[in-house]
C-alpha cells in the first residue's frame, strides 16, 4: 500500500494524520499467514506521518477485524487485533555510508512515496492472538467420531479406559532410551 509522501520529504517538523480503512487486497500479494482469508472487513488504520530529518516517522495503531477458529472445537471466533506500530522510514539521500547492514524500511519511488504493506502485515500478524478459544471450558471435539461436544453427549468417553488393546502395551515393561 503505496502512500504519496512528497510534502513531507524534506520538511522535518511536517506531519500528517492517516486515518482510513484499506481493503486487505491492497497490502500486497504476500501471504498472511494464520489470517489468511480471515479477515472480515477492511484493514483500519490510524496512523500519523511524522516528517524527521532521517525520512518519515510512522507511528500509531493498525486494526483488523478477524474469524479465526476455536483452538478445540474449530467453530469460528471474532476476534479483534490492535497493534501499535512506530517505524522509521529512512531517506535514503540522508543515509550514512556505513549503517546499510539493515535497509529497514526506505522512501520509494525516488523519495516521494513509502509502502506500508510489510509494516501492517507484521504488525497484525506478531499481534495475533496464540490461540483462540470459544470460551474457557470449551469442550472441543469427540476424538472418535468427531462431534462438537459442547452441543451435546455423543456416547464416547476419551477420558476414560483406554482401549484394552493399548492397555496391555501400557503394562509391558518396555525399556526407555
Ligand atoms: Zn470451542
Ligand atoms: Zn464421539
Amino acid at each position: 500500500m503505496r502512500v504519496p509522501v512528497m510534502e513531507l520529504v524534506d520538511n522535518p517538523g511536517a506531519t500528517r494524520a492517516l486515518s482510513r480503512a484499506v481493503p486487505v487486497g491492497e497490502f500486497g500479494d504476500d501471504g498472511w499467514g494464520a489470517a489468511e482469508g480471515a479477515f472480515r472487513d477492511d484493514i483500519d488504520l490510524d496512523l500519523d506521518l511524522d516528517a524527521v530529518v532521517e525520512g518519515i516517522l510512522v507511528r500509531g495503531t493498525v486494526g483488523a477485524d478477524l474469524q479465526l477458529p476455536c483452538g478445540r472445537c474449530l467453530v469460528p471466533q471474532d476476534v479483534r487485533v490492535d497493534s501499535d506500530v512506530a517505524e522509521l522510514f529512512v531517506d535514503p539521500a540522508k543515509r550514512e555510508d556505513d549503517d546499510e547492514d539493515d535497509p529497514g524500511y526506505e522512501l520509494i519511488d525516488d523519495r516521494t512515496a513509502i509502502d506500508l504493506s510489510v509494516m501492517v502485515r507484521d504488525a497484525l500478524l506478531i499481534d495475533l492472538p496464540v490461540r483462540v478459544l470459544c470460551r474457557e471450558d470449551c469442550q472441543g471435539l469427540c476424538e472418535e467420531c468427531g462431534a462438537d461436544r459442547n452441543l451435546g453427549d455423543c456416547g464416547h468417553r476419551p477420558d476414560e479406559a483406554p482401549d484394552p488393546r493399548w492397555a496391555k502395551l501400557a503394562d509391558l515393561d518396555l525399556p526407555s532410551e
